[in-house]
């Protein structure tokens, strides 16, 4: 919508429907960037790790932002005793990892497929910089970028193999840290 010299809204304009249907395209195109918050936060972690996010949310289908860097030993300790984390061995601890909360309409969401849609965008970054990362919902696989086919895939594999084992899997979504 936009306004004449006079102030008015122009009716005409909205009433194009191409122009509409234009600025919808223009708008799923754009690229995504990260917010301050999410700044801040990539900021506290390995500069490696920084790159590939940085490029990873320029090529990802979904928006997302970075809900944890570095952590302290007494936010891993609480973690730990609510039961969101298996370990004291967090590689958050060393500024090595990232937890990362998608975004659709720029509300936060759990949803997990749109997780394994982030993990794509990884994936590629990953591989563009030559920079291992493990996935937090696929946990067997060394480094993503050597994995051919979708994270949607890997987390798949994850599970199955687990269950195999007659294990639990663990699926942290968010979680991305340099393997
Ligand atoms: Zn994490």
């Amino acid at each position: 919508m936009w306004h004449d010299i006079w102030g008015n809204e122009n009716s005409l304009y909205l009433e194009w429907p191409t122009i509409t249907s234009g600025l919808e395209r223009g708008k799923r195109e754009m690229a995504y960037s990260l917010g301050k918050s999410s700044l801040a936060k990539l900021s506290t972690v390995d500069k490696k790790l920084w790159t590939v996010c940085q490029d990873a949310i320029k090529i990802s289908r979904i928006d997302f932002g970075v809900i944890c860097g570095i952590r302290t030993l007494a936010e891993q300790e609480a973690l730990l005793a609510k039961g969101a984390t298996q370990t004291m061995k967090s590689k958050h601890l060393d500024g090595l990892a990232v937890d990362l909360m998608a975004y659709v309409s720029g509300r936060a969401s759990w949803e997990l497929n749109l997780y394994d849609d982030i993990a794509d965008a990884m994936k590629e970054a990953s591989r563009k910089n030559e920079i291992p990362i493990r996935w937090g919902a696929a946990w067997h696989i060394d480094d993503i970028s050597k994995w051919t086919e979708s994270m949607e895939d890997a987390m798949n594999s994850y599970i199955d193999l687990r269950r195999s084992q007659g294990r639990r899997p663990f699926i942290d979504g968010p979680h991305f840290e340099l393997a």
